[in-house]
């Protein structure tokens, strides 16, 4: 009874001591987890541009400061090494392990803190922790340049086919307008027999051309009902002149440099302008291998038959292939992001397959990963996470961004000026009729008929019926 009154004592106290850590550190680790942590930790790395890269003396990174982070949170010192094959983790035909999760296996490293994908086959080998970051698989490309003159009616982008089509039959319908109200206007309307009439047809779209151009053309109205009409159009062309003036400036400008057609991987299967490819041995190569998508499986053989030519051995050689020749480059799309960023030559097409983790990676069962599962949820959750991710893949291609939003202006752009036109060639036309119906009045009154026949003979003499072909309609029964 006394015995096992001492054993419960004792297991009260150990649970007591266990409970003061948690609440001491305000970190919600069992205390027997955390004691299991070593209090100098190897770590290996990769040099990957933006997780881990080489300055004058140290390394800097997006996983340097997370391990720093960890550290801080776990208390524990660390060394940090690069991995010395410089790889990720394979299995070769032995079986044996290389780059850091050979490292991990072997002892060599406690953990690997690196852009290392979290997959089954390694998951089988080693551990990992929570993923600290996302990914998926992504084509890298370079922009397009269209130096090659494939651009030789690029004048006409600036706007839409559509814009181009209505301001065509803008164009026409108020050349038809100026010509009817040059016929109806009594201003306008010179008798054929004193003088020549001034807005014949081909007079009218001359008078829309030249006011198209800003060439102030004759013959100038002199009817109210003209001028509105002429007013009109003027303004009409000084907004569509001002649209494509900066329309193309801002076209001249993103042809340096254009996203290229390349959208999905179904459109790399498609051409065969550009060589594809990836890292060799890379998960992102087993990706393809393993996929039982139709599509995936063609990348897959593509790669495969011409593998010496298209498969590279580093992030950073996969790049300069992309910079320098026909090839866009299949790999993790964050880091893919991040050279986006930074060369603004380069692109990532917007579709992304295959999503996938980067884990933080120890020995098989290793007691260190429950503890910084929970360190990496931390720092999720504090927003640290986030807060660093925006730090490495900061974007210093904003003015490329800009460019790549330019689209040939629309006609919804410019709908409120066609509505003004249509309004003023509309009032135009009325006023015509009016002074039109004006002058019949006048006519009636001096001639002695009625407002309808003055008006009936006024339109005949306009439109077709020469006065010899009224006298002859007289003379005949
Ligand atoms: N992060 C990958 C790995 O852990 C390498 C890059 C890739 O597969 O594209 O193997």
């Amino acid at each position: 009874m006394k015995k096992s009154l001492v054993l419960v004592f004792t297991l009260v106290i150990l649970w007591m001591e266990d409970t003061g850590a948690e609440e001491s550190d305000g970190f919600h680790l069992k205390g027997r987890t955390k004691r299991q942590i070593p209090k100098t930790v190897k770590v290996t790395t990769i040099l990957e541009q933006p997780f881990a890269m080489m300055t004058d003396s140290d390394l800097e990174g997006f996983c340097v400061d997370l391990l720093s982070e960890l550290s801080k949170t776990l208390k524990f010192n660390y060394t940090l090494h690069v991995v010395k094959d410089g790889r990720y983790g394979a299995k070769d035909q032995n079986g044996n392990w290389n780059g850091m999760v050979g490292e991990v296996i072997r002892k060599e490293a406690d953990l690997a803190v690196a852009p290392l994908t979290i997959t089954a086959i390694r998951e089988d080998t080693i551990s990992f922790t929570k993923p600290f970051l996302q990914t998926g698989i992504g084509i890298l490309l370079k922009k397009e340049s269209f130096s090659d003159g494939s651009y030789f009616f690029g004048f006409l982008n600036p706007f839409s086919k559509e814009l181009w089509i209505g301001i065509i039959i803008s164009y026409v319908i108020t050349s038809l307008c100026l010509f009817l109200v040059g016929r109806v206007s009594p201003c306008e309307w010179a008798e054929p027999s004193n003088e020549q009439n001034r807005y014949t047809l081909l007079n009218s779209l001359w008078f829309g051309m030249g006011a198209l151009t800003l060439q102030g053309v004759e013959p100038q109205p002199k009817s109210v009902s003209a001028r509105i009409i002429a007013v009109i159009w003027w303004l009409f062309s000084i907004t569509l002149l001002a649209a494509y003036i900066a329309s193309f400036a801002s076209y001249v400008n993103n042809t340096k440099a254009q996203t290229p057609n390349i959208q999905t991987f179904d459109d790399l299967l498609k051409q065969n302008k550009i060589e594809f490819g990836t890292l060799a041995n890379s998960s992102t190569f087993n990706f393809f291998k393993n996929s039982k998508n139709p599509t995936l499986r063609m990348i897959y053989e593509y790669m495969d038959k011409r593998k010496d030519r298209v498969l590279v051995k580093t992030f950073s050689e996969g790049v300069q292939k992309v910079r320098e020749s026909n090839y866009a480059f299949l790999g993790e799309s964050l880091s893919q992001d991040y050279v986006a960023a930074k060369h603004c030559d380069l692109v990532r097409a917007p579709e992304i397959i295959g999503r996938r983790g980067y884990g933080v990676a120890a020995a098989l069962d290793s007691p260190i990963i429950r503890p910084l599962s929970i360190a990496i949820l931390e720092q999720f959750e504090s927003g640290n996470l986030e807060y660093l991710r925006q730090k490495w893949w900061e974007n210093t291609c904003t003015s490329a961004e800009v460019h790549d939003g330019w689209v040939p202006v629309q006609p919804q752009t410019l709908g409120g000026i066609f509505l003004i036109l249509g309004i003023g060639l509309a009032l135009g036309l009325i006023i015509s009729f009016i002074e039109l119906v004006c002058k019949s009045k006048c006519k009636a009154v001096q001639q002695q008929k009625s407002c309808c026949s003055a008006f009936s003979e006024e339109i005949g003499e306009r439109f077709g019926k020469s006065e010899n072909q009224e006298s002859l309609e007289k003379v005949q029964p």
